[in-house]
């Protein structure tokens, strides 16, 4: 019978007998791992070839022998001679040292699992009958998709201490969301959410997760930043997981460093879930690349809140591709500084409203008259603004086909 647990690797020897094709995929796994790693086989894949340069194992050019098991926790016997591997499982055997024989998991005193991790959960599947790789693979990837899709209850049941999560939501589209950024929110007690990005991905979660929204909205007063930061510590020092779940990525004009601080200055651990920002993703939805060979090979994202700072006329007035942040209140202002600054008045403006979500619209001018365009079309927030030649209706926009927003 054969039991399933989970076993240290870290820094302790394992020794692999071969190099090809099957012992290189197994490789890969002992190298996340972190073991110490020696291959014994006369010839070796690029890949075993390549890692040993690196120095990431050591490859010993020559047939295996028995004493190459001297200092192995673990063996693993793949070359593509079973009498080999089953020889090798046998010297495994009497110096009791577990081994996978990869050409009869029977023979072998381990079986190699189908694993797969997601934070700090890993899920492992064998079987214990006939060994199957591709049915066990089968099981994990089922399990795997499930629980990367956010729909298995990740929160800890055992009183732990607690932690900040801040997650990227992306800017709208719930597929723009990382894999990490939805296990993150199966592990929450208690999330605290911005309006802008994250609309979609609270829809699923559990009821008795209880979710603060700070956002600001036209109706409601914003939660000033000091108190979202008092909200999170606060949280988390009553041994809750937070999951702060912000439009974007955390660290792109989101105020997430303070956040961040406020929770390290607190004794409050951290993890930080990187988010798809709307600067560059809402353009590239839009067709619009913020970088284009021979175009731009610059970009500057820049919050427009209080008009354009000396930085981002420069970058208009040598046509740099600049990406305004929260802009539309002062596009005027911000029109006007860099046509003062020496911009050309045809460059290329795209206004990209709401991107990325049903609402998405676009509208398109020039520095010259894009403020009137602006003024007939309403535009109105959450809007990235696109300045430079990269923003060019004929660049890609027409040929590119709006993926529609995914619901749920
Ligand atoms: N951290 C966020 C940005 C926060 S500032 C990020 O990385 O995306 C808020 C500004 O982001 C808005 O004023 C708007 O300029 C922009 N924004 C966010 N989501 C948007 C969307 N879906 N469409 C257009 N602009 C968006």
């Amino acid at each position: 019978m054969t039991a399933l647990f989970g076993i240290d690797l870290k820094d302790r020897r394992v020794v692999v007998a071969g190099a090809g094709n099957v012992a290189s995929r197994r490789v890969r796994r002992f190298l996340a791992e972190g073991a110490d790693l020696v291959v014994v086989a006369p010839v070796a894949t690029a890949d075993i070839r390549q890692h040993a340069q690196h120095g990431d194992l050591v490859w010993h050019e020559r047939g295996i022998e028995e004493a190459d098991l001297a200092e192995a926790w673990f063996v693993l016997a793949a070359t593509d001679a079973p009498e080999v591997n089953d020889r090798v499982a046998a010297w495994a055997e009497a110096r009791r040292v577990f081994c996978i024989d990869a050409s009869d998991a029977s023979h072998g005193s381990a079986r190699q699992a189908a694993l797969s991790r997601h934070g700090d959960l890993a899920i492992g599947v064998i079987s214990t009958g006939t060994p199957d790789p591709r049915r066990i693979r089968a099981v994990r990837d089922a399990l795997a998709a499930h629980v990367d899709a956010g729909e298995v209850d990740l929160r800890r049941r055992r009183e732990g201490h607690g932690r900040v999560i801040l997650v990227g939501a992306g800017p709208g589209d719930p597929g723009l969301v990382t894999v990490r950024g939805r296990q993150a929110l199966a592990e929450a007690d208690v999330v605290v959410a911005d309006r802008l990005g994250t609309a979609e991905l609270l829809v699923s979660v559990p009821y008795d997760v209880e979710v603060i929204n700070v956002g600001k909205s036209p109706d409601t007063h914003p939660v000033p930043q000091d108190r979202i930061n008092a909200i999170l510590v606060e949280h988390a020092l009553a041994g809750r997981t937070v999951v702060r779940l912000k439009g974007g990525d955390p660290f792109v004009l989101g105020r997430g460093g303070e956040e961040a601080h406020a929770c390290i200055a607190a004794g409050v651990p951290v993890e930080v879930v990187p988010g798809v920002t709307s600067a560059l993703s809402v353009p590239a939805r839009a067709g619009i690349p913020v970088t284009q060979r021979g175009l731009s090979t610059a970009v500057l994202v820049t919050s427009g809140h209080a008009g354009a700072d000396a930085t981002a006329v420069t970058a208009m007035a040598e046509g740099t591709t600049v990406v305004v942040l929260m802009g539309v209140a002062a596009l005027p202002d911000i029109v006007t500084a860099g046509l003062a600054g020496g911009a050309d008045p045809a460059t290329p403006v795209a206004i990209v409203e709401s991107g990325t979500t049903v609402e998405e619209r676009v509208t398109r001018g020039t520095l010259a008259d894009i403020v009137r365009f602006a003024g007939e079309t309403g535009v109105k927030p959450p809007a990235v603004i696109v300045v430079g030649n990269v923003a060019r209706p004929d660049l890609l926009a027409s040929q590119i086909a709006a993926t529609p927003p995914r619901s749920g």
